[in-house]
């Protein structure tokens, strides 16, 4: 069995970036995952980032990878005002991913257990890695929220599942949601020759930036991420109410005009697919690949382990970071910008 003093489950924002401030200071680690699937496989083609440039950059201690330097790289104008696209930004991954000096490992953890203070992991391909300090950064995927009135409908497919929304075609499909990922894949399917309706039982809301803020008022609130740890749960369930609205950006206002849509649940029996856009909704239960004696060990806030300020739970040297963590942390952490507040604080725990 090879050993690691740092094991860092996830390759996306979240898990590179924290490689990034890892190998900046000199330590050992490995990083596992599938590199920013999320962007690569999950997210429509002909759409764009409903974040900015900076915002949305993999976090490095010197700023290497910065969307700027990579345009500036490749020949292409740089507006930092332009919403950056989903192909230019597959273009950036790529280009970080090339540069990148220490080795990623394309493999999912098969299952995390713990033996007398060290931690076991099996990789699906067999291998076995033992390592001091864990960081599970696995994002979204294994969260998808399927609301139980729809289970039931002849095919449900999340919007996560961008391969197969792709591949419809001449269907009779409802889209369900209010937010961003329901006007996407509405207009997939639309391109794709189906005959689309939407089921979104609040009235939409169009506005640009990610949360329902000025910009000025959401770096504020990312910079003041660790403020949030401090306030009751009760009060951070408020403020997300108000933070988090679902919205949808304004380019889509008049496609969507055209769409029929139903404010009340239509019969599900009409339709040969319901696409499910419907968030996702964070528990443990879902991370399967934790082995159960260790996530049963594990202290809880609602259906997620508590973490303290410095993203370690009640297991020490295992730390969970990323959109999980907005409880704690706060809406930045449903965002990639949460990386550039977590990367510099969690690798400065992880040297000592
Ligand atoms: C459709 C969509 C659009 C979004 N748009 C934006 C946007 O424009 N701007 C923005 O800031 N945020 C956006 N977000 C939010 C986005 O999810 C987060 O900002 C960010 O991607 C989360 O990063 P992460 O590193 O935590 O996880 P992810 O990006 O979800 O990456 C998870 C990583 O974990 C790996 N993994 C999963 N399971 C295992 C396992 N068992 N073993 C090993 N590795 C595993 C995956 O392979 C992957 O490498 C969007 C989210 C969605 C779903």
């Amino acid at each position: 069995m090879k050993t690691t003093p740092i094991l860092i489950v996830g390759q996306g924002p979240y898990g590179l970036a924290l490689a990034n401030y890892l190998e900046h200071k000199g330590l050992d680690f490995r990083i596992i995952g599938k590199p920013m699937e999320l962007w690569r496989k999950h997210t429509f083609s002909d759409t764009a980032l409903r974040s900015d440039m900076a915002t949305s950059e993999i976090a490095h201690p010197k700023n290497r990878y910065s969307i700027d330097a990579f345009r500036k790289q490749v020949g292409l104008r740089s507006d930092s005002e332009e919403r950056v696209t989903v192909k230019e930004y597959r273009n950036y991954i790529d280009w970080v991913l090339d540069k990148i000096p220490y080795k990623i490992q394309e493999v999912y953890l098969k299952k995390l257990t713990q033996h007398q203070g060290r931690f076991h992991a099996e990789l699906e391909t067999g291998e076995l890695i033992k390592a001091k300090q864990v960081v599970i950064a696995t994002g979204v995927a294994h969260h998808l929220n399927v609301p139980e009135e729809f289970k039931k409908a002849a095919d449900v497919i999340h919007s996560y599942q961008v391969a197969k929304i792709e591949s419809l075609k001449h269907k009779k499909i409802l889209v369900v949601g209010s937010g961003q990922s329901a006007a996407e894949a509405i207009e997939v399917c639309q391109q794709n020759e189906n005959l689309v309706q939407w089921y979104s039982r609040k009235e939409p809301r169009y506005y640009s930036e990610p949360l329902d803020l000025p910009k000025w008022m959401f770096d504020l609130v990312v910079k003041s991420a660790g403020l949030f740890r401090r306030l009751p749960p009760i009060i951070i369930k408020n403020l997300f109410s108000i933070f988090s609205a679902t919205t949808i950006t304004p380019d889509y206002k008049s496609k969507l005009s055209q769409i029929t849509r139903f404010s009340v649940k239509p019969d599900l029996a009409e339709y040969d697919h319901v696409i499910t856009a419907t968030g996702y909704r964070y528990s443990l239960n879902h991370m399967t690949f934790l082995g159960e004696e260790l996530r049963s060990s594990l202290k809880m806030r609602a259906s997620m382990p508590s973490i303290d300020k410095n993203f370690m739970s009640s297991t020490k040297n295992l730390y969970f970071v990323g959109p999980s963590t907005e409880a704690f942390f706060g809406p930045p952490m449903k965002f990639m910008i949460g990386s550039q507040y977590v990367a510099p604080r969690l690798s400065k725990i992880l040297t000592g």
